[in-house]
This record gives structure tokens, sequence and C-alpha cells, in this order.
């Protein structure tokens, strides 16, 4: 008799897209996709073999001969009906998300809203790549300029945001005319393979979106093939940094969005209720795994005294899985991830900070075996501590006193980190002292995570951002495109003759 099959032999796979085909990877290296608040295993996901990722790139390099001459206009009328598909399964995705992420279903829809807002911007792709015109620069001479996409271009995505990063990245690459390569977190790729299938039903073309699966011999590969041109990256500072040092030695064009530790300033002029709640909000919501998590709150002066109101209002929060209505924090990514943060939160006890509520292993009845901890407040934390060094990614809040404005700002500016930061304060003249020497790439004023709509571009800076140029926005159209400059004059029979002209200047 046959040994009985493990489940996870059981579980679907999940297809790689190369050429506009989902195919089944030859690997002999899979990893379970695994729901965080059951540890079902819900998919087995391949890392791609070398050939395969070589064979994706070549799709899109093929591609992108056709793809590049494709007119503006039916480029940006594809993604109007993605962002129409997206709507109309949100549902769907939201279910799919929560499930092999954790979040809560309204946050799930809200990870792919974000993103869906970026298909919606991608489909004005017609204004955003104008180019510049001078008109008579010298005599019947004119200037423009031209916004040509590169090639073959690829993305990285991290586990927490499955839907609204790879939207991040890919409908605005191909919008300028570029193809792709998308290399999706092993974590939980599903939502991100249905919103790839919405695509191609939109009408992407064959080789102009493909997908690989896998870890870091994928994304090596994808720093280093001559045929991609650019690699954009979201993830860990640790990964990042490598992925650019690498993409960019091979000659690519690279950024890479990072960790970050993202510190609030409360005055005590603040409306007390509005930033209580935003700060439970922003430290708890998505467990704390959010680039932009307020992970440290800084309480100026008399502030300080509001600790009890915040913990008592935390308690209120509902731990529980992401499918059951009312909750507000999920589980973590995986069981690795609760025991990093279970350890980091040790450490902090240890090492000094006060524990102000203590999350560990809360009870969650019908999930018991889910990667669940809860709301975690320390106060008196300081540098040095790993509370407040390493980004926990999970939901731990430290809390930190000063005495002034000017005290806090210097405080924050000293952390190596840039992703976001906030102030909450009814002073006007406050708020802008803030905004002004903030050392912060994204600030929030009475806003707990001020991640811009891609009317903008996401601006973190410093330790948690490699290359000029971010994600969305115009920036974004910049980094996915080479300007080129042409400088033209058009003969006719009244055009005067300057005879030989061996000077540099124009006439
Ligand atoms: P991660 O760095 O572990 O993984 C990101 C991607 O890199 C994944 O696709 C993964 O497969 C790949 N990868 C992992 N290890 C690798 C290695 N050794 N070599 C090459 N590739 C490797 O990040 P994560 O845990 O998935 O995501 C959480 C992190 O992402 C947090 O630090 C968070 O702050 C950050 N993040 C930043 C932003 C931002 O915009 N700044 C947004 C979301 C998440």
């Amino acid at each position: 008799m046959n040994a009985p099959t493990p489940v996870a032999a059981l579980a679907p796979t999940v297809k790689l897209l190369i050429g506009g085909k989902f195919v089944e990877s030859k690997t002999k290296e899979w990893r379970d996709v695994v729901n965080p608040a059951t540890q079902e295993v819900l998919a087995r996901v391949p890392f791609a073999t070398q050939d395969e990722i070589e064979a994706a790139i070549a799709s899109g390099k093929e591609a992108f001969k056709t793809w590049k001459k494709t007119a503006i206009g039916t480029r940006a009328r594809i993604f109007l009906k993605y962002q129409q598909l997206i709507r109309e399964n949100m549902a769907e995705l939201a279910a799919l998300l929560t499930a092999e992420q954790g979040k809560t279903l309204p946050d799930a829809e809200g990870d792919v809203f974000r993103g869906l807002e970026v298909v919606e911007h991608a489909a004005s792709i017609g204004n955003l790549q104008l180019g510049e015109l001078a008109n008579n620069v010298a005599g019947g001479v004119d200037t423009y300029t031209l916004l040509q996409p590169l090639g073959v271009c690829a993305g990285i995505t991290p586990f927490n945001f499955p839907a609204m990063i790879p939207l991040w990245m890919f409908p605005m690459a191909i919008a300028t005319g570029n193809t792709f390569v998308l290399k999706p977190s092993e974590q939980d790729p599903m939502v991100t393979m249905r919103l790839v299938e919405l695509a191609l039903e939109a009408g992407i073309p064959p080789g102009v979106l493909n997908v690989v699966h896998g870890g870091e011999m994928a994304v090596n590969a994808l720093c280093d093939h001559p045929d991609i041109k650019a690699v954009s990256f979201v993830g860990s500072t640790k990964v990042g940094t490598h992925v650019y040092n690498r993409a960019t030695l091979a000659g690519k064009r690279a950024q890479c969005m990072m960790g970050a530790k993202n510190h609030a300033i409360i005055l005590p002029d603040a409306n007390k209720d509005q930033t209580l709640n935003a700060l439970a909000g922003a430290a708890f919501g998505a467990a704390g795994q959010r680039c932009m998590a307020l992970s440290v709150v800084v309480l100026v002066g008399e502030a300080q005294k509001w600790i009890p109101e915040l913990v008592e209002k935390t308690k209120t929060l509902k731990v529980n899985a992401g499918t059951e209505a009312g909750t507000d924090v999920g589980p973590l990514i995986s069981c690795a991830a609760l025991s990093r943060v279970e350890g980091l939160i040790e450490r902090g006890i240890a090492e000094g900070a006060k524990l102000e509520l203590d999350g560990r292993k809360p009870t969650v009845a019908g999930f018991e075996k889910g990667n669940f901890v809860g709301p975690t407040i320390f106060s008196g934390v300081k540098p040095g501590m790993a509370i407040y060094d390493q980004e926990v990614f999970g939901p731990v809040l430290a809390i930190v006193a000063a005495d002034d404005l000017d005290q806090a700002i210097e405080f924050i500016n000293a952390n190596p980190n840039g992703n976001g930061t906030a102030i909450f304060t009814q002073s006007g003249a406050a708020a802008r002292k803030f905004q002004e020497d903030i050392d912060v790439g994204q600030v929030g004023i009475n806003l707990p995570i001020p991640v811009p709509v891609p009317l903008f571009s996401f601006t973190g800076s410093r330790a948690s951002k490699l290359g000029d140029l971010g994600p969305y926005g115009k920036q974004v159209v910049m980094f996915y495109t080479q300007t080129k400059t042409v400088t033209a004059r058009w003969f006719d029979d009244s055009t005067t003759s300057h005879g030989v002209n061996t000077t540099i200047s124009l006439k």
C-alpha cells in the first residue's frame, strides 16, 4: 500500500506566467502557502528554475518589440478595463488576500483599493507621458523630448501588501510601454496571481506581463540578467540594499522601498480623542505589518499623561482571524514572524522598557493555531533597546518622552529611517515647523499614515529608500522611461544658407 499523501501535496499549485500562458513549474523546490489564522496549506508555490526565469525574460524581450510601438491610447484603454475588472472582483480578491495574508477583510479591500488607484492613474498615461517642446531655439530649430520605454523591467514584492505593491509596479511599467517580469512574495502569491489573471483578461498581450516565483536565486537572476533594464523592489532594508547594489552594479536602474521605524509626535494641544484613535489604528492595524505602521510615539510634555487612556483604548481592539466580523488585529504572517515578535517583546522587558500592555498569547477561540499576538505597548523606550533599534513588524508600540517639539524632532532625525512620520497638534505654527525640519520623506499632519495618492509619488527617504525616483506618480514615469532629446530643423527654399559652420553654436 502507498504511504498517505501529505495534505500539502494535494494543495493546488501556483503557476508561472510565461508568454501569456499559466504554466506548471518543473522545479523540485516548492513551498507551502499557509493560512496564518489556521495553518491550513492553501497552495504550493514553486521556486522557478533558471531556465524558467530565462524564458520569462525572453518572452518579455520578444513582446517589447511590438508593445513599445503600441499606441498610447490602446495601452491606456487596457487599464481602464482593468480597473473595472478589479472593482467587479473586489470581494473575491479581498477574501483570497485575507486567507493567505491574515489581514481583516475590510483592510484587504483597502489593500486592493490602494493598488486600484494606481491602475486608474495608469489609465491616464496619455497625459503623464507627454514630452516637452521648445519652439525655435535657434533659427528654424525646435527641440523636443520623447519619453521612451526601457525594455523588460522587473518587480520584486513583499508579503505585507500582496495586492497594492504589485499594482504599484506592473501597471505603470506596462502603461509606459515596457514589458515586465514580476516576482511576488513567496509567502502569499495567490491574490497577486488573481490580479495578474484579470490583467490578461483586460487585454495585456502575451509576454508583456510575466510572473516567476521564488526567493534569493530568482531575485539575483533578475538583478543580473542583461535584458532586464530596471528593477523595482519593495521589502526589507537588508534585501533591498542587496538588490540595489546588485542591480545597479549590473548597470540597471533600481528603486528600492525598504524598512521603517515611523514616529509620531504628540503635542499636548492635540485633540486627545482623535489622536488616541489614530495612534491605536496606525500602530496595531494589519497587526503592525505595514511599512507605514506607527511604531514609535513621542509624547511631548503634558501629553505623557495620556498613556493610561491609550492603553484603555487599545484594550478594546479585538484580536481574531481576519475573516471574522469586527476583527481589528489579525494574525502575523507566519510562525517564524510570531516567534520573532514574541522574542522582541521579551527583549524589551529584559532591556528595561516598561510593559504597559502585554499582548502575548491571546486566546482566540476557534483559531487556536493562528499566529496571534495582541497589541503591546512599552513606555520608557530608548535607543539601544532592540524594540527601538529594530523594525518589529508586529503590533508593538514604543513610547518615548520629550520635553518639547525641538527635542522630539531631533530624536526622530537621529533615527536612520525616513519612511513616514506624523505630528498631532492644533498649532499650525508647530505643524509647519515640523514639516520643514523633519528629515523624513512622508509627513502626516493629524494623519497617522501619510501614504500619498498616485497623483503624487511614494517618497520615503534616507535608510528607507535607495534610488532617486519613487513608485507611482510622476516620478515613476521618469523611472520607467528614458528621455530622448531631439533637436530638429527642416529646410525649405526660403531657408537662408550660412555656409559651412565649424562652431558649436546653432545658427
Ligand atoms: P523581504 O525583504 O523579506 O522580502 C521581499 C522580497 O525579497 C520577497 O519577494 C522575497 O522573496 C525576496 N527575498 C527575501 N529574501 C531574499 C534574499 N536573501 N535575497 C533576495 N531576495 C530575497 O520583505 P518582507 O518580509 O516580505 O516584507 C516586509 C518588509 O518590507 C518590511 O521591512 C517592510 O517595512 C518592508 N516594506 C516596505 C515598504 C515601503 O514602501 N518602504 C512597503 C511594504 C513593505
